[in-house]
């Protein structure tokens, strides 16, 4: 039997070990988790941290290529782990079958983007690029128990065992190969690197050791998460999310991301700075929908620092905001004519009181990025009517960063999966990548 290690225990382990078990080459290995979390509902673990929104689409979530048959495996084996059971045959057609699951009565929330022509006409029609995707939301109070169930799976197999409150600081590359831990030294024959993008500074270091694996990124998104009242987009609830782009004035691309439709805005805190981001309950609704629209950025030689020009627009955020866990919060208005936001208007923000403190965003963005979310946000208000009103509320800094791509098939033995691998940034891209490697199937970019 080979000696197997993974690293993390997330989104593309779950993956890889699902893969691994369905083509029972499970029976080969002696395989060790190394996850960092206390146990499996530690919310370092995605799970527990994630929306729970997993969607279909060949559009978005990563770089790679992801067979439609793969991605529909994904979102069955994650409801089927979430306590829904199907109500129709799988003969009815692959969508059909998965957005009959129930539980408790209950439907999956599901979404599809655009499959009305008028919409995708009318967005169209004014620039708009839409994206097309199924959407299955499993809401993050559920996924608690998703992870749980999964877990309680995997430790049914006698070749599998869990180390967990375990942190892998570095890793000499083999094989075999030898992991350094808060618990003592591992070596493996064969190693899944999966520590998302939490797992970063390992990353770092790993890069920094091993230039030769990894290709260079140029991009970096930077925007705000954006709140708006449920009414505004009622017309399009049965997509669940609007994912289009849009080239502005400036050049820029500018996209939605992450909708929340009666959804909750958040922190995302790192070490030493504060984001925003979004996430919704299957159960408490709110009164506002929240998005994030994002500009692209894009650098070429001599810039290599994409990762920290975001991170720098985010401190200054904070720094503004008076503190390295507040971010600034503006009415739509107010952005585009240049006015600090004293007052706000009809819509209540769902971020706390204490995570923000009214300011002025310009003094955050350059000018192209500034430029380029008000000519997003005006053009939206075309196709949504009430995307521009005064008093909707945005959020400063959302920055999504990619992480320079690792290149798998050099190193033998080793498999970077999911967000850690530049790859991926989603649960069906993560998940699906680590499913792919483990099964042996070719992965291409897209
Ligand atoms: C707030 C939030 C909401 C999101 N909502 C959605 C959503 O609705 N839909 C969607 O598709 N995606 C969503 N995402 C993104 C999604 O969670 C990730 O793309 C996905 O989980 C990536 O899977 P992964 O396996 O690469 O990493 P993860 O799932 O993050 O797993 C990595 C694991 O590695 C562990 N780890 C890290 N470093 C180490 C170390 N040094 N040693 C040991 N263990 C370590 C971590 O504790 C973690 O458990 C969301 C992300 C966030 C932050």
């Amino acid at each position: 039997m080979k000696r197997l290690g993974i690293i993390g225990f997330g989104a593309s382990a779950i993956g890889f070990i699902h893969g691994l078990i369905e083509s029972g080459k499970i029976n080969n290995y002696r395989i060790t988790i190394l996850e960092r979390g206390k146990d499996y509902s530690h919310n370092t673990i995605s799970g527990v941290r994630m929306d729970g929104k997993i969607f279909i689409s060949h559009g978005m979530g990563g770089e790679i290529y992801i067979p439609l048959e793969i991605q529909a495996k994904t979102v069955e084996f994650y409801l089927k782990f979430s306590g829904y059971t199907p109500t129709v045959d799988k003969r009815e057609g692959i969508v059909n079958y998965l957005k009959s699951f129930e539980r408790d009565g209950r439907k999956i929330e599901f979404g599809e983007s655009f499959s009305n022509e008028e919409i995708y006409k009318r967005f169209y029609h004014h620039g708009f690029e839409p994206v097309k995707s199924y959407f299955f939301h499993l809401g993050t109070d559920i996924l608690k128990e998703t992870n749980k169930n999964i877990y309680e799976y995997f430790s049914s197999f006698e070749n599998i065992e869990f180390f967990f409150g375990t942190a892998v600081e570095d890793v000499e590359f083999g094989p075999p190969h030898r992991v350094h831990t808060s618990r003592g030294e591992f070596e493996f024959d064969e190693l899944v690197i999966a520590v998302g993008r939490s797992g970063h500074r390992l990353m770092e270091r790993l890069k920094e050791k091993y230039p030769q694996l990894v290709k260079p990124n140029q991009f970096v998104d930077i925007g705000v998460r954006y709140e708006l009242p449920n009414h505004v987009m009622d017309p399009f609830s049965d997509m669940y999310e609007v994912k289009v782009r849009y080239r502005t004035k400036t050049g820029y691309i500018c996209r939605i991301f992450c909708q929340n439709p009666a959804g909750k805005v958040t922190l995302e805190k790192y070490e030493d700075f504060t984001t925003v981001n979004g996430y919704s309950d299957s159960l408490h609704k709110t009164e506002n929908t929240n998005f994030a629209i994002l500009v692209t950025t894009r650098f070429t030689e001599p810039f290599k620092d994409p990762t920290g020009y975001g991170v720098n627009l985010a401190k200054l955020a904070n720094i503004l905001a008076g503190d390295k866990e507040k971010v600034i919060l503006q009415t739509y208005g107010d952005f585009k004519e240049f006015r600090r936001t004293k007052r706000l208007g009809r819509v209540h923000p769902t971020l706390d009181s204490e995570s923000y403190i009214l300011g002025d965003a310009n003094l955050v963005f350059p000018s192209k990025i500034r430029e380029s979310l008000v000519d997003f946000v005006e053009n939206l208000e075309k196709v949504i009517p009430g995307a521009s009103y005064f008093d909707n509320l945005l959020y400063a800094v959302e920055v999504k960063f990619y992480t320079n791509k690792f290149l798998n098939d050099i190193v033998e033995g080793l498999h970077v999966v999911g967000d850690c691998s530049g790859w991926t940034r989603s649960i069906q891209y993560a998940t699906s990548m680590g499913y792919m490697r483990a099964v042996g199937m070719k992965i291409q970019s897209l």
